[in-house]
Order: C-alpha cells, then structure tokens, then sequence
C-alpha cells in the first residue's frame, strides 16, 4: 500500500530527502527519490525538506467521501486542529463536517486521556526501567523497526487515535470511525488497526471544504468562556473515580508530560521531538534508568505534522492556540473504557546487512580501498561511506552518487581529454594569466608551462574577448618563438572569470598557401611574358600584313587576365 512517495517530473535528485531520512528510506537509483516503504516511518520529514515539493501523499478523500454516503460515519478529530483551522473551539469544525456528511465528530483527546491515564496505571506499577509514550506512529514504527533493545520500554497501550476508536465504535455500534489529523503515519497505522475506515490530513479536509463551499468559522471567545462554565457545573455530577485529563495538550510539544495531573514518582519526565533527535535519544536511553521519554518524530509536535496546515505564526502561534484552548477548555474525563493495551512486536525491515566482501567491493568501485579514502562527508545522502555501501548493496543506492568520486572522474576523464586534444587548450583568467595549458599548446607557443598569454603570442585578441565578454577568432596567427601559425578560438567562460583559448595548427595550411601562391605567381610571371612576346611578333607580324592588330591584342590580355 502507498502512503507516501515522490512525484516523478519534480524530483531533481539533490539527495535532500535521504540526507533528512534518519532511516534511509529512500531508494535514488535512475535519478528518482522513491520511498521504501518497507523501512519508511513515515514521519514526512523528507517531504518537508524538499525543494521542489514533490511529496505525494495518498489521499482518503474519495474512499471517505464514498463511505458518507453510505454508512454512518463519525469522525475522531486531533486536537491540533485548533492551530491548523485558526480555531478556538471545536463546535464550528464539527458543524463543517457534519455539512460534509459525517454523522457527528468528536475530539480525539477524549482517547488520549484515557491512554494518559494507562501510562499512569503502569508508571505506578514500578515494572518499567524505562518508558517510552507511544503516541506518535511514526516513534513506535521506529523502535518496533530498528530499535528493539529499547522495544521493552515502548509503552503497550494504543495510541489516542486507535483508542478513541474503539471508544466511538463502542458508543456507536454500527457506525465507521475517520480519524482525522496532520500525519501521514496515522494513514498506515488507521489501516492496520482493523477498526478504522480511513485517515483523512487536515491538508484533505481543508480540501473538501473547499470543494464544498464549507467553512468553519470562529465562534467568538464569549460563547467559549460559557460553554465552560456549562461544562465546569456538569463535571460536579461526575461519577466518583472518574478522571479528569488535560489531554488536549498532545499535540504540543511535552504535551503528554503536561496532561498529567500528578507524577508518579521514580522517573525524570523528558520530553525530545524532532526525528533528527530520535535515534540518539533511543540509544541513550539504553545507558539510563528512571526516564520517562515522551517522543514526536515531528519538531514541535503534531501541530508541526506533516500535513497541518501551517499559520503565518509557525510554530509558535500554533502552540499559543494549543494552549489557549486547552487552558480554556473543560478537562477530558476518562469514563469506563474498553482495553487499550496492545502488544508492540519487533519488526524488520526487509533488507540485509552486507558482508564486509561485499563493502569493500562497493567502497572500491568509488576508489575507496583504504580507511583514509572514506571521507564519510555525507554528499550522497548517507551518514557515512559504509553506510552508503550497505544502499548500495541492498540495491537502493548507485556507486555514481558518491558526489567527491564522481567530480575525481570527470575532472580525471576532463584531463584525459584536455591531455589527448590534438589542438591547443589553455585557460586563462581575465589577467590572461594561465590557469590551464595541455602539452599541445605548450608546443604550439614553443613554450613550456608559460606563466601569461603575453609570454606566449600576440596578446591583443585575447585581451579583447576578456574586456568585452565577446567570442571572438583570429585566423593563422603567427606564433614567433615558435614558428607556427594557429586559428585561435577564444571563449570567454561566462560566470567562471575566465577564458578558454583553442590553437589549432594551420601551419601547414599557411606553408602549402605560400607556396601554392609561390607557384602561381611564377607560373604568372612565365605566361606574361610567353604573352607579352607573342604580343610583339603579332604586332610585328600585322603591321606587315596590315591586319586588324587590335583585335589580336585585345584576346591576348583577355588570356593575361584570365590567368592571373
Ligand atoms: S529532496 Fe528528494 S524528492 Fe525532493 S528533489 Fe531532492 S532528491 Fe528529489
Ligand atoms: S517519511 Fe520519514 S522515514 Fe519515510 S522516507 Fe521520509 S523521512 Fe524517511
Ligand atoms: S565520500 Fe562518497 S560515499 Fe562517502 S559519504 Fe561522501 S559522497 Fe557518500
């Protein structure tokens, strides 16, 4: 199944993606990033440093759309919808959806209070060395995948979205769930849950409304303040033993470690996002003890998902109205509630670990063959050298994107070609100082590694093209020192300060010329005066015949002419 990948026509192979990746879930070969969704978290991070915004997320939209029409439908709303909508309460949103024939909407922190309240029950229980919140997806695929010495202290209890699920299916029998939030992960995660229909971003929903002319506005803050003080005089009703959680914090950053009324005691609460940060702090957490590590794949959070829609106010703005809403708003409670406790198994990713043959084939392929070659410097999208050779082995990578192997080649094959030229190449720069000289030209100017193009020939041509940026031509120059004559081809290298000056020998050409003109003259010279005698005897010879010695005259200097 397709989450995530990249549109082919705009992927212009800069490596950016893979070099975010902190799994390496990119395959580039043939020039083109595609995602491998074997090893993909899913996190977007890739999608969202890509330059030309090539990211393609598979869209629920029609399947939704499809299934309002003929069930009924109830959708679970992220929290962070109050950042990505601009938003102060949740009534406007759910009535927008209910115009887009979704039964009713209710807010997903009603489950993440009732996995907050899990987290305390098994904190408070003292078996965890550890623990790790397993709210974010993309987090718990990470450690189900590559971190399973960390996998023990990866909380078993369902995320918010899968529980609300099973809450809303629970209230509402025969109705389907849509989840709705800023991730891409909770796409894959809804699927494999069995028990929700789709997973919609907020980037589609915001679509579809658009689409339908539909448009949740804001209620005015007054209406809000009421509508708590509503609430605030029904919670007095409240069964005993019911709980009362902040848990529309989530999405914010230590949003968790803030919905939390009390702490249980035993743990240092820490809070890291950001996928950048996540496989260092699942390996420090190997070498503690007492840590309770709430983790976002997202920097900031869910309010900085993938698919939130960003505010002018970025980040900030969007945890000021977190937090306003959430300041403002009546707490969740956590009522009777099916399991949500879940077994979180170890996975693999599907590809292999090279043997160290295998390595240093590939390391040798790009002219790696000892440590001291492995310049680990990350140009292809890899952390390292090995790393690389591992995607390439594995059939992800090309040995042509070590970027400092391949500028090694083409300068090397440039020189190969510059060296084998059988014209003359030099590069100056506008100084017409010489930058560049192959042994051909050396010849030519009868001069060895010559510092200036005026140590060499007649300058005037060249300084010339270096003022007005002009291509320009000299034929048959004659180079003194050397005796030679050249064509000369001067381009000046726009953006590169510096001018690129081709000889070619025309010595022979010139010599043949000269003497081919040699030849001509002297044969000249013999017909003139064959002509010029018979001239003479004609005239001699008419004036004693008497005979039209004009005529004569005229076809003879007719021939003289033609001749020359
Ligand atoms: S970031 Fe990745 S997908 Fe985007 S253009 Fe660069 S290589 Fe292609
Ligand atoms: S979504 Fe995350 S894990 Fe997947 S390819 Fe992109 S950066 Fe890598
Ligand atoms: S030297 Fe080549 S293979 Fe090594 S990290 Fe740099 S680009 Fe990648």
């Amino acid at each position: 199944m397709f989450y995530l990948d990249f549109q082919k026509a705009n992927c212009k192979n800069c490596y950016k993606c893979l070099r975010s990746c902190p799994v390496k879930a990119i395959d580039m070969r043939n020039s083109q990033a595609k995602i491998i969704e074997s090893r993909c978290i899913l996190c977007g991070h890739c999608t969202h440093v890509c330059p030309q915004n090539a990211k393609s997320v598979h869209n629920d939209a029609a399947a939704v759309l499809k299934l309002l029409k003929t069930k009924t439908v109830i959708a679970s709303v992220a929290p962070a919808f109050v950042s990505s909508f601009g938003l102060t309460s949740f009534e406007p949103f759910r009535a927008a959806l209910k115009k887009l024939g979704f039964s009713d909407a209710y807010e997903t922190s009603e489950g993440a209070a009732v996995v907050t309240a899990e987290y305390k029950k098994l904190l408070a229980s003292g078996k965890y060395e550890n623990f790790i919140t397993s709210a974010c997806p993309a987090v718990n695929r990470a450690i189900q995948l590559y971190h399973h010495d960390v996998l023990k202290y990866l909380a078993p209890v369902d995320s918010p979205m899968v529980a609300h699920a099973k809450i809303l299916r629970e209230r509402f029998k025969n109705a389907s769930v849509v989840f709705i939030g800023p991730c891409i992960a909770k796409k894959r995660e809804a699927a494999e849950s069995g028990i929700i229909a789709g997973a919609l971003t907020f980037e589609e929903v915001a679509e579809l409304f658009e689409n339908n002319g539909v448009k949740p506005v804001a209620v005015n803050p007054e209406m809000h303040e009421s509508k708590k003080a509503t609430v605030a005089a029904v919670s007095d009703t409240e069964e005993p033993g019911e709980e009362k959680i902040a848990a529309k914090f989530y999405p914010i950053s230590r949003g968790i470690i803030k919905s939390f009324d009390a702490f249980p005691g035993g743990y240092e609460y820490i809070a890291v996002d950001g996928v950048s940060r996540l496989s260092q702090a699942l390996e420090d957490l190997k070498n503690v003890k007492g840590v309770f590590l709430e983790i976002n794949a997202c920097e900031g959070a869910c309010v900085n998902g993938p698919c939130a829609i960003q505010r002018s106010g970025g980040n900030v703005e969007a945890n000021v109205r977190v937090r306003n809403y959430t300041n403002g708003a009546p707490l969740d409670v956590v009522r009777e509630h099916p399991s949500v406790a879940v077994e979180r198994k170890p996975l693999t990713p599907g590809d292999r670990i090279p043997t160290d043959d295998e390595v240093a084939e590939v390391l040798a392929r790009t002219g790696k063959r000892g440590k001291c070659d492995e310049l680990n410097c990350g140009a292809c999208g890899y952390n390292s050298c090995r790393e690389k050779a591992w995607a390439v082995v594995n059939g992800y990578a090309e040995v042509e994107m070590c970027v400092p192997y391949m500028r090694e080649k083409a300068e090397s094959m440039g020189n190969v070609v510059i060296e084998n030229s059988p014209n003359g190449i030099i590069v100056c720069d506008k100084a017409l100082k010489i930058t560049e000289i192959n042994r051909r030209a050396e010849a030519l100017v009868g001069a060895a590694r010559p510092e200036y193009i005026f140590d060499c020939f007649d300058p005037t041509a060249v300084f010339k093209a270096a003022e007005n940026g002009v291509q320009s031509r000299v034929d048959a120059l004659k180079i003194e020192k050397s005796g030679k004559y050249v064509d000369m081809n001067i381009v000046p290298l726009a953006g590169e300060n510096a001018l690129l000056i081709v000889l070619i020998d025309v010595t022979d050409k010139v010599n043949y010329d000269a003497e081919l003109d040699k030849v001509k003259r002297g044969t000249f010279e013999v017909t003139d005066s064959v002509i010029e005698k018979q001239m003479r005897v004609a005239q001699e010879i008419a004036s004693l015949l008497g005979e039209t010695t004009a005529e004569t005259k005229i076809a003879l200097l007719k021939l003289k002419d033609a001749i020359k």
